[in-house]
């Protein structure tokens, strides 16, 4: 089964998605890890971040790997680089373009046929696994989205993080719309726990007894 995981940043998706699939022996699948990676790369190549077509290329030729928690693009190990303040902002301009999300989708959609997967992102839900047997999309308000990436972005002050939040949101738009089928969480005032509880509910009652 694929449990799909959407929603804007600071929602929780990554928190929730790997305790999920922990707790259900499921692979855990960052998408949004892919686009970072692949950003990362086309900055360290000087690849300008407006040219569709070449970064398409090099999604082609540069496929991300996950091993455990570690992702790796081109050679690199990539795994604390691509949550640097400098790749939240360029990700979006290189995820908007259709090429490139054409690569992603098609490798996402062959790593999801691999077998049971928990799977987050933006457009899970709607576009790479329409078939998930379910579909979560999560919010938050924005101060509690901006207060938890604190945690994950030290250096950065308050206002700057809300800022980015309302940016990226504002260039992710075109991705960030819930599966008709997807079920709601507000996780601004829950725990993980208690989101983690509420999906693996959904999946207990989609799987045979
Ligand atoms: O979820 P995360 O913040 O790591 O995603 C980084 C960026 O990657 C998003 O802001 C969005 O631009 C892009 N993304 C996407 N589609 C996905 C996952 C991520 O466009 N399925």
């Amino acid at each position: 089964m694929i449990v799909a995981i959407d929603g804007p940043a600071g929602a929780g998706k990554s928190t929730v998605a790997r305790a999920l699939a922990e707790r259900l022996g499921f692979r855990y699948l960052d998408t949004g890890a892919m686009y970072r990676a692949l950003t990362w790369l086309a900055l360290e190549r000087g690849i300008p971040l407006e040219e569709a077509d070449r970064l398409a290329a090099l999604a082609t030729d540069a496929p991300v790997t996950f091993e455990g928690s570690r992702v790796r693009i081109g050679g690199s190990d990539v795994t604390a680089a691509i949550r640097e303040p400098r790749i939240d902002r360029a990700v979006p301009v290189v995820a908007r373009h259709g090429a490139v999300r054409t690569v992603m989708r098609g490798r996402q959609r062959e790593l999801a046929d691999e077998g049971s997967a928990v799977i987050e992102g933006r457009d899970i839900g709607t576009v790479v696994a329409p078939e998930a047997g379910v579909k979560v999309y999560l919010v938050a308000d924005a101060a509690e989205r901006a207060r938890r990436r604190m945690h994950d972005r030290p250096g950065l002050g308050a206002d700057a993080l809300a800022t980015d939040l309302r940016l990226r949101d504002a260039s992710d738009a075109a991705q960030m719309r819930p599966a008709a089928d997807a079920e709601l969480i507000d996780t601004t005032e829950l725990g993980i726990a208690e989101v983690v509880d509420r999906i693996e509910q959904l999946v207990r009652a989609r799987q045979p007894a």
